[in-house]
């Protein structure tokens, strides 16, 4: 793939949400440059963790995107594979992170493998004051993608039907650049419906043809599609769904943001002995690196704090 002008780049770092002509059929595509290069550059994981990574990313953008209130989404697979904990959440206002934990040795697999045998926890937070809802099912699946699609169905019940892409855009005399996609479709009668959690899907004859139809376009994504900056998100979701008519909302932007912070992490230290800190010292000073964008916070000896860098590798 080749740079393209800046103007076809327009829709990069976005979520479009979408509704197929006037039926019950919603949902978002999102498509990531400099955000998600941003979030996978700062770790330096080895690739197949990065796509991983930033299929989840995608994921949990798309899914972040319905939340209506101003709240964090959370995505978290937990398994015994080479990569045990990968997450990712999303903020209302578009603020995206990410980060994985791998297990010591070379990265052998690919894709939904490496999170081996575990489970799949979405986590919607609403702030300190509010309960917090998590939905928790077994990763099944041969893709991120698919293990979403079972999420769905088993934790809420709702047809769905996910494609994630994550890949390198090469320019010349320039370093390669992650870039991302996804698509997910939904079939949600009455904008989530008063059905109640757990409650059969009732679909009539036409909304079944309607979502059967949906669903096959949306399989039939490719990985180029979602990447390819010089494809727009309108002109990919024409290409879909021009047969049904389709009907495009306002995109919500999306930037790689942390909500890491230093006092947060100096008041972590303070519950230290003096003892303990003393340990942590190293080159007359304590760092913490935040997991998540790697940013490194600098203490002093006795836990005072003492500034903040960028990742320094
Ligand atoms: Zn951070």
């Amino acid at each position: 793939m080749t740079e393209k002008p800046s103007e076809i780049l327009a829709d990069d770092n976005a979520i479009l949400p979408f509704q197929i002509s006037d039926t019950a059929v919603r949902g978002h595509v999102v498509r990531l440059s400099g955000a998600i290069d941003e979030i996978l550059n700062a770790h330096q994981f080895p690739d197949a963790v990065s796509v991983l990574l930033g299929e989840a990313a995608c994921l949990v953008a798309m899914m972040g995107a319905s939340l209506k209130f101003d709240g964090k989404l959370i995505f978290q697979a937990q398994g015994d594979g080479q990569a045990p904990m990968v997450v990712a959440d999303y903020t209302a206002g578009g603020a995206l992170r990410g980060t994985a934990t791998l297990q010591s040795g070379e990265i052998t697999g690919s894709g939904i493998s490496l999170f081996g045998k575990g489970h799949i926890v979405m986590t919607i937070d609403q702030g300190p004051d509010m309960e917090r809802y998590q939905g928790v099912t077994p990763i099944e699946g041969s893709s991120l993608a698919e293990a979403a699609i079972s999420y769905f169905d088993q934790s809420e019940q709702i047809p769905t039907m996910v494609k994630l892409a994550v890949g390198r855009l090469s320019s010349p005399g320039e370093p390669d650049r992650w870039r991302a996609g996804g698509i997910m479709a939904q079939f949600v009668p009455g904008e989530g419906g008063t059905r109640e959690r757990g409650e059969e899907m009732l679909m009539s004859e036409d909304d079944q043809d309607v979502w059967t139809r949906a669903a096959a376009f949306v399989q039939t994504t490719e990985d180029d599609e979602l990447l390819d900056p010089s494809i727009s998100t309108e002109t990919l979701l024409y290409r879909l769904f021009h047969e049904d008519g389709v009907r495009v909302f306002d995109a919500l932007p999306v930037h790689a943001e942390c909500s890491c912070n230093g006092e947060k992490i100096a008041a972590v230290l303070g519950r230290y002995s003096q003892e303990d800190l003393h340990d942590m010292v190293e080159n007359d000073a304590i760092r913490v690196t935040c997991e998540f964008c790697r940013k490194d916070y600098l203490f002093a000896p006795n836990g005072e704090r003492l500034g903040e860098k960028a990742d320094t590798g």
